[in-house]
């Protein structure tokens, strides 16, 4: 681990970056220097690196860099830790929070990783793959799977997001409620340090007690301790039969309760089970072509179920028949449609990885991850809606998610023919609300999208004094001068945030 060292101009304190001279043409030929001059992008060409996938933010940079190795980063961050140039990471840029995005002082540096994307090995005996940085998720998936194995990530965004990204937001997505979250997933990590360094441990090694938990430290710090180039992850069996179901749930208590007995019948096979409103069917129906309604009638709340097995002789259909069964009769569902073939099952998905789409396309919306024990959700919900309604009238409530994981996206919609900005206008007062909602019930205000630069006042507010300490002294510890995608997680020093 890098030590602060005695010539720490910053102060050691995280954000101090690129203040101590203005990095410019000079800082540009020297990147170019590493790089190959085709390799930095200047001027108009950085444009679709200056906004996040929301349009939340729209930044300015130095440049962008496009390494082809590990040796490229590690000289570049060398060179921008001396030169106390901030450092952006980017990867698929399809984040939540602003993460990846650049501030507005044309300072940074924002490090595409799109062209460290190979899998270097794929090991089946060890059920693991080393995957580069810059792989696609759905390239991660395709390997596993040409390999008879499985890499059960799955998030709406696959067809873009990147490992790198994935690791550094710790994402979630449908499949948690079976395989975990990305830092679940994950056997050992290639890093490159601010100062250059490059850290690896990506042997496979499923048991490994040598002291700290180092690796683990880069999982969900979104680029602020040090630039992922590489990881070795868990591959599991391929799966070979699954049964998927989309059902009305008398509310979202009926949902908790449908859920525990699917896992009481299944075991572990119930491997995704995501809570839809009837907004969710209306938006995706009117936004998206070729998006239907599966059940015709209208009811509040739909679960769309799902049981897997690596074995192919496996009942689930069977299982998640009677179970279904069992609660039309109890009245916990009011009606239920199995997917027939894969075809009907792939549009059950569709319907339900399109929501946020349908969302954008509706207008402008608030969006609170929020997530809770799964105990406590029916009653998040009703307090949730309830205030919602009460305080926002104007506003459409479009709760869904991995209601499986306690996770739900609490978002509002504006209306449509709703003055513009009306509802954006009160971005801070509902998130207030609902945050401080979850975090009284045992939740937590961001349960798979990290903090970026969203939300970082949040993190303020809700971490305990003693973890909000501890991570800075990490960050010191790991990026003395603060280079790191600075001003996401933690706040950049004031002195800092004056001067960029
Ligand atoms: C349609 C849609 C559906 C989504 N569904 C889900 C979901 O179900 N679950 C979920 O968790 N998220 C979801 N997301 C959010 C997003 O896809 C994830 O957060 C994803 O992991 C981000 O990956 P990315 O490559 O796009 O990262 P980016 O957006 O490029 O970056 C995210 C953060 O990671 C940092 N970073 C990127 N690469 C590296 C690297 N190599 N080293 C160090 N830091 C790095 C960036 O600086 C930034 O802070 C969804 C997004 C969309 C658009």
């Amino acid at each position: 681990m890098p030590a602060a060292g005695p010539d720490d101009t910053a102060g050691g304190r995280p954000g101090a970056a690129a203040r101590d001279g203005a990095p410019g043409g000079a800082a540009q030929d020297a990147l170019r220097g590493i790089l190959g001059a085709e390799a930095l992008l200047t001027g108009a060409a950085c444009e679709p690196y200056l906004v996040d996938q929301r349009g939340l933010y729209r930044g300015r940079a130095l440049g962008v860099a496009l390494p082809r190795s590990v040796a490229q980063v590690s000289r570049l961050l060398a060179l921008c830790n001396a030169q106390r140039i901030g450092v952006v990471p980017h990867g698929g840029n399809t984040g939540y929070c602003g993460g990846a995005t650049p501030d507005e002082s044309g300072r940074q540096l924002v490090l595409s990783l799109a062209r460290l994307n190979r899998i270097r090995s794929v090991d089946p005996a060890n059920d693991s793959l080393i995957a580069e940085a810059g792989c696609i998720l759905a390239q991660v998936q395709e390997a596993a799977s040409q390999a008879q194995r499985l890499f059960p990530l799955s998030l709406g965004s696959e067809g873009s997001c990147q490992i790198g990204g994935n690791l550094s937001t710790n994402a979630g997505g449908t499949s948690v409620l079976r395989y975990g979250m990305m830092r679940d997933l994950v056997l050992g990590l290639e890093v490159v340090l601010a100062d250059g360094r490059v850290l690896s441990s990506l042997s496979g090694l499923r048991k490994d007690n040598t002291g700290y938990d180092i690796r683990g430290l880069f999982l969900g710090a979104e680029g602020t301790l040090g630039v992922i180039t590489a990881a070795s992850l868990k591959l599991f069996p391929q799966i070979a039969s699954t049964a998927t179901a989309f059902a009305a749930v008398a509310d979202v208590r009926a949902a908790v309760t449908l859920l525990a007995r699917l896992r009481a019948a299944s075991g572990e096979r119930v491997s995704s089970f995501e809570l839809i409103p009837r907004i969710g069917i209306e938006l995706t129906t009117q936004h998206i072509p070729g998006v239907t309604d599966p059940l015709g009638a209208s009811h509040a709340w739909y679960v769309l179920c799902e049981l897997s097995s690596a074995r192919a002789a496996e009942p689930l259909a069977a299982i998640l028949t009677e179970v279904l069964g069992a609660a039309l009769d109890d009245g916990l569902v009011l009606d239920a449609a199995l997917a027939g073939s894969e075809r009907e099952r792939a549009a059950l998905w569709r319907l339900r990885e399109t929501i946020p789409a349908a969302q954008r396309k509706q207008g402008a919306g608030l969006k609170h991850d929020i997530s809770v024990p799964l105990s406590a959700l029916p009653e998040f919900v009703a307090r949730g809606s309830s205030w919602v309604s009460t305080h926002v009238p104007g506003a459409r409530l479009v709760a869904y998610g991995h209601v499986g994981d306690g996770n739900l996206h609490f978002n509002l919609s504006e209306t449509q023919g709703a003055v513009r900005g009306e509802l954006t206008a009160r971005a801070a007062e509902v998130q207030r609300a609902l945050h401080d909602l979850a975090v009284s019930l045992g939740g937590s205000f961001s349960a798979e999208h990290g903090i970026g630069r969203l939300k970082v006042a949040e993190l303020e507010r809700y971490a305990p004094a003693t973890e909000l300490e501890l991570m800075r002294a990490v960050k010191r510890a790991f990026d003395p001068h603060g280079i790191m995608n600075p001003g996401k997680v933690l706040r950049a020093a004031p002195a800092d945030r004056d001067e960029r």
